[in-house]
């Protein structure tokens, strides 16, 4: 195995109530109707309680931040994505960070990235794919997956993430599974939205942030963290602006 120089920055999404023991279960996060969404049921206080369109829009992509070396992201989805997501993340990094985007044909997943123990997708090889594709004239390429990805940490041969990125780097991939999970206030495409900004953020250089709410706060092992981070701060703004 080739030693990577990158640190490879990490979401990471912990499978709801899900031990370290029970984690290494195959079985665990299959088949998916253990996915389903809940639904937002707080009817007595439906009035009193934001909509999740809402909360959606309380997420703050503006100012856009001035990259001074970035200026195209080429997004690359794996086997079929959903046109709305493809709109959804390419508006988002065009707004946030002023890039343009290119849009790549649909390849399917490569199989040198398939872990047939717990039939997903291995993210750090998808990261080595995403690489060999990203176009001579694009600064970075993030993959898009609705499939489970995995990667290794600490002691869990393979845990569930919600994305994975090169920090820094040319390559970052996102996977829409595991925003579908315990689902409140805030729509799985919204969480979708602010998963590409902080894997586009690691890419850029950032590491994960203290500020709560902040985009490039760590996870923590929960897809609900994505729900409270709805602005990127200034100290992560300013380091971005610094990147020559
Ligand atoms: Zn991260
Ligand atoms: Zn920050």
């Amino acid at each position: 195995m080739p030693i990577r120089p990158l640190i490879l920055a990490v979401l990471l999404a912990a499978s709801t109530g899900c031990t370290p023991s029970s984690a290494q279960q195959p079985s665990e996060d299959h088949p998916a109707l253990a996915d389903v969404p809940q639904q937002d049921s707080a009817q007595t206080q439906s009035e009193q309680r934001p909509s999740a369109f809402d909360l959606a829009q309380q997420a703050n992509y503006q100012p856009q931040v001035h990259l001074r070396s970035v200026d195209c992201i080429a997004i690359q989805p794996f086997s079929a994505v959903p046109e709305e997501q493809i709109s959804t993340v390419s508006d988002v990094l065009q707004a946030l960070y002023g890039v343009q985007i290119r849009l790549l044909e649909p390849v399917e997943h490569p199989a040198s990235a398939w872990y047939e123990p717990r039939r997903r997708w291995r993210a750090e090889r998808l990261l080595d794919f995403l690489e060999t594709l990203l176009p001579e004239d694009c600064d970075r390429i993030l993959g898009m997956t609705t499939q489970d990805i995995s990667t290794t940490k600490g002691e869990h041969r393979d845990w569930g993430i919600l994305g994975l990125a090169n920090m820094p780097g040319p390559a970052a991939v996102i996977s829409f599974f595991r925003c579908q999970r315990r689902v409140r206030e805030v729509p799985p495409l919204e969480r979708l939205r602010r998963l590409a900004v902080h894997e586009i953020g690691h890419t850029l250089g950032l590491p994960h942030c203290p500020t709560v709410g902040c985009f490039m706060e760590d996870a923590e092992g929960t897809v609900t963290t994505l729900d409270r981070e709805t602005f990127l701060c200034n100290i992560c703004r300013r380091r971005l602006e610094s990147i020559p």
